[in-house]
């Protein structure tokens, strides 16, 4: 659809805004959660939200809201999305949904629409820093982290807890309230809406990531001295181990399940050492709680059966396990119905990808919104979206919202 110069204008502004901040020689961008590039982000935020004379203010675990004149005492629509990055990342993921809030916030005003609105820039919603995702928001709405994760060690050693208390936050905080309902715009991350050319998609489940790390355990001995009969190498044996979690995977797949090693640590990693040690982390993910489970147990046997047969030990722990979150059905009827209204091409579908709306999603109506991204291509320099598309998502939110306000 037609987007005023104006609206165009705003948005690309806000892009430049954070644009090089954490940017790195290869073109990406390392915005790390909690580490001073995510600091920055923040500050950015707070400012271009006082540029408009909104109030900010900053949470017990460092997320960041804008609030508008209408927030104060009334139960407030929650507009959110991170500021945080994975390790050489592109400038569109989480900064797309914070974008949007802020041009929400401009078109309510433009329009004299009387809503209260806040925007919230959650912290760390990335695994990249401590190996756990949404941090900023599942510890203030008490729903991905019930258990304590102040032990979470980041990409330096330390702990979260000693970075929240260097900080001043609290691991235990205050459970959020007053949030009426969360949305949040978020980059596809997925070829799908290109594919069918499509312009937004709304967002009917989000697949419950269930993380493992397996660390196997061999012996680290001599590469030539040690005949081939005699040896208990370990990365043999993980190799064994990745080739079968893909094949759960692609039988799951029927289900809209995958299953993925995305690493894979070698010890010593030495060209004339037998490895003796080592740690893969497997990501499976699914929108079925019966193919979750399947995948799961296979994953016992596979590790079972694979270590006893090459006599290698080995241990299994798993880092996470969030079901697949269902997205408010109402709240999608109503944002199908508002893009249906501008004529913006648009369908239903799930996320593959965790994200922060999962934290709020049994607090309050929750949705998403998707737009497209070039290719699919995510977490990678080469991520890319429009201004133009930021503008369709948020135009749908908003449609929705002068609808309700009706
Ligand atoms: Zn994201």
């Amino acid at each position: 659809m037609e987007h005023l110069i104006e609206d165009i204008e705003y948005a690309e502004f806000l892009f430049d805004r954070f644009y090089s901040v954490g940017s790195t020689k290869s073109g990406g961008v390392t915005r790390l959660g909690y580490t001073k590039e995510e600091d920055e982000m923040h500050r950015i935020f707070k400012e271009l939200g006082a540029a408009k004379g909104y109030e900010s203010y900053e949470d017990e675990v460092g997320n960041t809201f804008i609030m508008n004149e209408y927030s104060g005492e009334e139960e407030y629509h929650l507009i959110g999305s991170h500021l945080d990055s994975v390790i050489d990342g592109g400038r569109y993921d989480g900064v797309c949904g914070i974008i949007t809030g802020l041009l929400l916030l401009e078109w309510a005003k433009r329009d004299g629409l009387k809503i209260p609105v806040r925007v919230g820039a959650m912290r760390c919603e990335e695994s990249s820093n401590f190996g756990r995702s949404t941090i900023g928001s599942g510890l203030i709405t008490k729903e991905v982290y019930k258990h304590d994760i102040g032990e979470a060690v980041n990409k330096d050693g330390v702990t979260l807890r000693e970075i929240f208390k260097e900080r001043g936050y609290h691991i235990h905080p205050q459970k959020i309230s007053g949030v009426k309902e969360y949305i949040e715009l978020h980059i596809e991350q997925g070829k799908v809406l290109e594919e069918y050319g499509d312009k937004v998609g709304i967002v009917q489940t989000i697949a419950g990531p269930r993380r493992y790390q397996i660390h196997v355990h061999g012996t680290a001995e001599h590469s030539g001295a040690t005949p081939m009969d005699m040896r208990n190498d370990a990365l043999c044996a993980a190799a064994e181990i990745i080739l079968e979690i893909e094949e759960i995977g692609k039988e799951e797949s029927k289900h809209q399940s995958v299953a993925t090693v995305g690493i894979i640590n070698n010890y010593p990693n030495a060209l004339n050492v037998i490895p003796g040690e080592v740690l893969l982390g497997v990501d499976m993910r699914g929108i079925d709680f019966d193919s979750l489970e399947r995948m799961e147990t296979r994953l016992k046997t596979i590790c079972k059966r694979v270590c006893q047969k090459r006599k290698i030990k080995y241990f299994r722990e798993k880092t996470s396990d969030i079901p697949p979150i269902n997205m408010s059905p109402d709240l999608q009827q109503k944002l199908l119905k508002a893009a249906k209204n501008l004529r913006i091409p648009h369908r239903t579908m799930i996320s593959g990808a965790g994200h922060d709306a999962m934290s709020f999603a049994s607090l309050c109506d929750t949705a998403m919104v998707f737009i497209p991204c070039a290719k699919g291509i995510s977490h990678n320099k080469k991520e890319f979206a429009t201004i133009e598309s930021i503008c369709d998502g948020a135009k749908v939110i908003y449609e929705y919202w002068k609808e309700e306000m009706q």
